[in-house]
């Protein structure tokens, strides 16, 4: 069994987009710029923001968190990202969510200027991905492939098992591995709680990706000697073994499966830390250029 590691992966990632940005540097161009919308103080989106910022200063980038209380109305927040839309420093930015309830989510995202979705939620970048367009791909999909390319994981004729569709993990991975490329050629089964047979569809996977939030719910029995394990949930859960008093658990119950599986991404050190490195290479491609030319 390959334990896959997304901690050595991100860090290899970032060392390579530091020398990068310090290569820009040296040109003279300006530090790709990354900002981000926190609206309200979600504990959860507090901890994100915050690994963000973090992660923009090891890689040399410039980066602004832009704060509001849950108070700000609906029409103030659109404001603010057109502000950001029209504001040529800033070469992309985020909206953290969730939102408080009186500003639609939709509506804000797309808002935000295609060029600059360094998220990858707007229509236009996920009509983009269906058709295999150059595009920003979310970040969790994009660091799941990130993953799948830097371990030589073969994909092509493989039969792909997602479990979970939701519209930032499931579904986009599920597009992305069934699609004419490489990774991708793979035959993807696409499933979610209405799924009848779960356990047969899953015994049949030669890759499966848990993304469905529910804590240890892929067991050894339902997983084919051999598998390709990747576990994108998270759920935090007391803990009396750590300092934090929590700890995080996957959708896969680890130590039966690791024994099965080829390859398998821990929780935490698998699929999480390439969800923020993608995003930085979201951004640097937003500050060259590369994806919608400048
Ligand atoms: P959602 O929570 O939005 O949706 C869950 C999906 O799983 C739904 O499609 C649901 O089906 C399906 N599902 C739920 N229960 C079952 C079941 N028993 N059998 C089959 N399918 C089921 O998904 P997210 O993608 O937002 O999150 C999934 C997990 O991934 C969470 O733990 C989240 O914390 C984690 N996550 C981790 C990230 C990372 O960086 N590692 C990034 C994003 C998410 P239905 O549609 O029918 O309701």
């Amino acid at each position: 069994m390959i334990l896959i590691d997304g901690n050595k992966i991100s860090s290899e990632i970032k060392e390579e987009i530091a020398i990068e940005v310090q290569q820009m540097k040296s040109r003279g161009e300006r530090a790709p710029h990354l900002a981000a919308i926190i609206v309200g103080h979600d504990g959860g989106s507090e901890t994100y923001v915050g690994h963000k910022e973090k992660s923009c200063k090891q890689v040399g980038f410039d980066s602004t968190v832009l704060r509001f209380e849950d108070t700000i109305t609906e029409s103030e927040l659109l404001a603010t990202v057109n502000k950001l839309n029209n504001d040529p420093a800033i070469d992309g930015f985020i909206m953290q969510l969730p939102l408080p309830k009186h500003i639609s989510e939709q509506k804000v995202i797309e808002a935000i200027d295609p060029r600059k979705d360094v998220d990858g939620f707007h229509p236009i970048n996920l009509g983009r991905m269906v058709i295999g367009l150059p595009c920003y791909v979310s970040a969790t999909p994009a660091g799941i492939v990130e993953l799948i390319k830097r371990y030589k994981i073969e994909t092509s004729g493989k039969n792909v098992v997602v479990i979970g569709r939701s519209n930032i993990v499931g579904k986009p991975i599920s597009i992305l591995l069934a699609q004419k490329s490489n990774p991708g050629d793979a035959t993807v089964t696409l499933t979610h709680s209405r799924t009848k047979n779960l356990k047969e569809v899953v015994a049949n996977a030669d890759i499966v990706i848990a993304a469905l939030g529910q804590a240890e719910f892929l067991t050894a029995d339902m997983v084919k000697k051999g598998a390709v394990v990747i576990d994108v949930g998270i759920t935090r859960v007391k803990s009396e073994t750590t300092k934090s008093g929590w700890k995080l658990i996957g959708d896969v119950k680890f130590n039966e499966v690791a024994e099965k599986a080829s390859y398998i991404t821990p929780v935490p050190g698998g699929v999480g830390p390439m969800t923020i490195v993608s995003l930085l290479q979201n951004t640097l491609k937003a500050a060259k250029g590369e994806i919608y030319p400048k």
